[in-house]
């Protein structure tokens, strides 16, 4: 067992966690990364990235997070596997009033600040198909991997305000869109819900549930059917289908000491990454149920590391006045 110490600890090596660390390696900050069960986040289970801004070709994700991992190493990040399986955010005086986490492998983590940058998953169907057409026809980000079907009759599964939007958002690519929901109501807004109705490029097919996704060497080529209703079955040809049955942030580690809003997102102070407790920030998908991109991800991730760095400077010009008054 091993006790590491820092001045930034982040947990979480995503986008948002990397980001936090190039910039607070870049301060002198000497940031601890823990990598936890998904080291590179959600970009490694996907293929072509084409709206991270800097590269004119289309690049691939699980390359795209191995860079910024790279340059977090060179600027004198460290790295370190692991899954941080509890965290004290109490400053204990007894130890420096730093934060305490402990990892899955029995190490203990300090840090003098803490980022928390341990993302988002989208909820998946868990059907037959989804993971083998993943990538090819299968998608849980309409503004991701919409481009990648311009032209072609799309589906997106779910009823809430997400399935909605995703819906509204691929008509901007998609000629056919058609919403398949398991129930004969919507739970989505009712502003969203007009806009769905009116919109001449999307149908919606209610109570049917998703079996299985169906295709061939060339992807997806439709979604197999049950009506909840009848029970009958069908197949409705399709070459995208985009499930959009909501995400689920990673903030199970802070339910007892941090606030989170109702989906369970961890709430920062607006236009900040300032959680609660004071020294504690988040950044990237874990407090951002709206935007979810890489981009927005790695953008907070360096606000996380400039509000930890002003936080550590407070503090040094604290006890550094102190001990004048006292000398
Ligand atoms: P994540 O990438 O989710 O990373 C979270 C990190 O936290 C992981 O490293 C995980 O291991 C770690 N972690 C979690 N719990 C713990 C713990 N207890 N201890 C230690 N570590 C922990 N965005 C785009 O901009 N363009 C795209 O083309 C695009 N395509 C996508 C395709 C797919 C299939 C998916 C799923 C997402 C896509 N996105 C895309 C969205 C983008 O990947 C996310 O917005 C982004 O990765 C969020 O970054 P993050 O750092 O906040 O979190
Ligand atoms: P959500 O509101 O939980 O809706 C999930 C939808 O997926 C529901 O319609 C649900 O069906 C369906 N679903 C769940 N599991 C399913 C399964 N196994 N098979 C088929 N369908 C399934 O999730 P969300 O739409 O992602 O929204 C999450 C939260 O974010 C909400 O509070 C929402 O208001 C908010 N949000 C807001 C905005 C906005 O304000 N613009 C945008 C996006 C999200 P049932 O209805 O039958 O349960």
């Amino acid at each position: 067992m091993t006790t590491h110490t820092t001045r930034m600890l982040i947990i979480g090596s995503g986008p948002a966690g990397l980001t936090a660390a190039i910039y607070g390696a870049r301060a002198g900050m000497q940031p601890i990364v823990v990598q936890g069960l998904q080291p590179g986040g959600q970009l490694t289970i996907t293929t072509d990235v084409e709206n991270y801004p800097g590269f004119r070709d289309v690049i691939q994700g699980p390359w795209l997070v191995e860079e910024m991992q790279a340059q977090a190493e060179h600027v004198g990040t460290r790295i370190l596997w692991d899954t941080i399986t509890s965290v004290d955010l109490s400053r204990a005086k007894e130890r420096g009033g730093t934060f305490r986490a402990i990892g899955d492998s029995g190490d203990i983590y300090e840090g003098e600040t803490l980022v928390i940058a341990t993302g988002a998953q989208a909820k998946w169907l868990g059907i037959p198909g989804e993971l083998e057409f993943s990538g090819k026809g299968v998608s849980a980000c309409a503004t991701c991997d919409g481009f990648f079907y311009r032209g072609k009759k799309v589906v997106v599964i779910g009823g809430g305000n997400t399935a909605v939007e995703e819906a509204l958002y691929l008509t901007n690519y998609s000629p056919d869109v058609t919403l398949i929901h398991r129930r004969d109501s919507l739970r989505a807004e009712k502003i969203l819900q007009d806009r769905l109705f009116l919109h001449p490029g999307i149908s919606v097919v209610w109570n049917k549930a998703v079996d299985s996704f169906e295709g061939d060497a060339s992807g997806l080529t439709g979604v197999a059917l049950t009506d909840t209703v009848t029970g009958a079955k069908s197949v409705l040809p399709t070459q995208g289908a985009f499930v959009a049955i909501g995400h689920a942030p990673a903030t199970e580690l802070f339910r007892d000491s941090l606030t989170l809003d109702t989906n369970g997102y961890i709430q920062v102070e607006p236009g900040t990454t300032q959680t609660g407790v004071p020294g504690v920030f988040a950044c990237g998908d874990v407090m951002d149920h709206i935007y979810r991109q890489a981009v927005t991800a790695a953008g907070t991730g360096c606000m996380a590391a400039l509000d930890a760095e002003r936080f550590v400077a407070a503090q040094d010009f604290a006890r550094n006045s102190a001990l004048k008054v006292t000398v």
